[in-house]
Parts: C-alpha cells; structure tokens; sequence
C-alpha cells in the first residue's frame, strides 16, 4: 500500500471522524445528499440540515414526489440553492428511468444534474466500494500541499496533474476505500486546515513537502485576481403590519425560482411602483442601504430602501405575497436579501 493510503486509513481509525449522521450509513442517498450539502459549506451548518431533510425525505421517491417550492423552503438559509434544483431533479431522473434505485457507476453518475467528478467519486467509493478519487477543496488543499504545488489548484493544468495524483495514491484494492475517502475529507477539515494546520498530529507530516519546506502559509495558492464587472439593482424592502411584500424571481437571471424583494429601474421608481401596485402615495421610507456581494462573473451592489405603507392590497400581481416577519427565515431566499432582512 502507498503512504498516503496506509497512513490514512491508520489514522481515520483512531483520529478520523466517525459520529456524523452520513457516516452511519452507506446508502447512495444519504450519501448523496450529505455530499451536495457539504459542497462550499461547513460541516456545522449542514448537520441542522441533513437531519430536517432526511425526516421530511426519507427516500429518493419522496424527495421526488415534493414540489420545487417544498425542497427550496427546506433548503432555506443554506444557500447556492442550485444545489437543491439538482437534487430535486435527479431525484424525479433516478425515480423515473432507474426506478428509484441510485446507478453504481460514475459515468451514470456523472450524468446526473449537480454531481461533478468529485461527488461521483464520493459516491462511489463510499457507497458502492469503487476504486474512484475524490478532489473537493479540502482535498485539494491536502494534495497541493502534500506535493509542494506552487500554483493556483483551479488552473486546468493543476487541477489535471491532482487528478492523477488523487487516482495514483488510492489504495491499491477497495478493501479499505470507504475508509480511505471518509479520512481524506476528515484530514482536510480538521488537521490540514486552510489557516494554521495542524501539522504536528498529521500522519503525513513526514513526506510533506509543505510541512518539510515550511511553505503551509503559502499553499495553497489564492486565485488569481482579475477585474470582475460591477452591476446594480434597486429592491424594495415593503413593510406593513408586520409583513413584507416578497416577489418570487424569473426562473432565468439571477436567483432563479428564489423569494426577494420587489426590484425597481431606480429609487425615483418607488412611488410610482407603490402606486401602481399597491395603490398607495401615502409611504415613509425609513431606511436606505447598500449591500455589497460578488458571483464568479461580476460584483454585484444591491441599493434598498425599507418602506412602511399602510395598504396592503395587491393589485392582480403575479408572483407577489405578503408574508410575515417571522416566517422570513423559513422562506426560500437567497443569502444576500436574508442579510438585508436581518438588518432591517
Ligand atoms: S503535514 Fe501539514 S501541510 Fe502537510 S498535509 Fe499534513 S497538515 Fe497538511
């Protein structure tokens, strides 16, 4: 066995982490779904997650039984809800064409919406005890660290060699595959952290080339910055009687099929919007703000206004509803507006 596989599969058994809900089991569901959850986010905001989830969709067939809308309000607050589209429609794929039963291979698997090389990796290997690589963040930090990589992992070139490395340090049958993936994610995340890794109780330290050169504060490598466009919207936070008016988005452009605030060409538009829509002049806007986010394309200000009025009839608007203050956390809203809601 080579070192990396032998020394991983050692320390898992003592050092790795085996009380996670997903670890108990090797469905390719609970797998699954763990893994998309855990896809950009930390363990300790999924765990709430993956509980409500699995109680409310037991099984695959239920999960694709429920509307969009029920699967984006569970999701709520954990954010990058394309990842809930996917699941929801590979749900309906495996119900229908697989009968409800998860495909073993990873050419299946990779065709499925949402699940990229590293999650059918996951799936694979925890699941169906496949000889397959994972390379997710974390790992590609422990790689690019491991081998000395001086160069940023994203770059195509970089990510092809860690590939091959992930493929060649697998170990040599799948005995121990299940144990040698769940320890390679459990390393990234609690010992060869982004900052400050805990080099001194890694079972890799020894051939580090990190650790040995002392350049952990310097891999991994950042992206490199380029210029990234800035765009601008104008929202209306509208209040009354403990209630805001909240718009459900096109399902193209930004936030697709997600709640937000109402959107305006500009500030000077807000009366005749409120007019218009609600049939009211009599407003006060208390509030006005910016919040700034970014997307991989652009940066994106978000301008608001907060604005109490007194009527809440709704002229015949599609898409519209007034919802009260202290369902907003429940509701399906991208993380930018929730931020503003909780300023408000
Ligand atoms: S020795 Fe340090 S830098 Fe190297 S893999 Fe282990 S934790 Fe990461």
């Amino acid at each position: 066995m080579g070192f990396i596989s032998d020394q991983l599969i050692k320390w898992h058994k003592i050092s790795g982490r085996h009380n996670l809900p997903w670890q108990n089991t090797k469905d390719p569901y609970f797998v699954w779904l763990s893994e998309v959850m855990l896809q950009q986010t930390q363990v300790n905001t999924v765990l709430p997650y993956f509980k409500k989830f699995t109680k409310k969709f037991s099984s695959i067939d239920l999960l694709a039984s429920a509307t969009e809308e029920e699967v984006l309000e569970l999701w709520s607050g954990l954010g990058y809800y394309a990842r809930a589209r996917n699941l929801h429609k590979t749900a309906i794929i495996i119900t229908e064409n697989f009968n409800g039963i998860f495909p073993s291979s990873c050419e299946e698997l990779l065709a499925l919406p949402g699940i990229g090389r590293s999650t059918a990796g996951a799936i694979s290997a925890i699941a169906f005890k496949k000889r397959k690589p994972i390379l997710d963040g974390n790992v590609k930090r422990v790689f690019t660290r491991y081998f000395g990589i001086r160069e940023w992992a994203g770059k195509i070139s970089v990510e092809k060699n860690l590939w091959n490395l992930a493929t060649k340090n697998l170990p040599e049958t799948t005995t121990h595959i299940h144990t040698y993936t769940q320890a390679l994610m459990d390393l990234g995340a609690t010992i060869c952290k982004r900052s400050q890794p805990l080099c001194n109780h890694c079972p890799l330290q020894e051939h580090c080339i990190s650790f040995n050169k002392n350049w952990t504060k310097e891999i991994p490598i950042s992206r490199p910055k380029k210029f990234l466009p800035t765009n601008e919207i104008f929202i209306l936070a509208i209040d009354s009687n403990d209630h805001f008016l909240l718009n459900k988005r096109l399902t193209e452009g930004v936030w697709p099929g997600l709640w937000s605030m109402p959107e305006v060409r500009n500030f000077k538009s807000s009366s005749s919007w409120l007019k218009k829509n609600l049939t009211t002049e009599n407003f006060r806007v208390i509030k006005e703000g910016i919040y700034k986010t970014s997307f991989t394309h652009y940066k994106l200000n978000i301008q608001y206004q907060h604005i109490i009025v007194h009527s809440s009839k709704l002229n015949k608007v599609k898409n519209y509803k007034w919802i009260n203050k202290n369902n907003i956390k429940n509701t399906a809203l991208p993380s930018p507006i929730r931020k503003i809601f909780s300023t408000l």
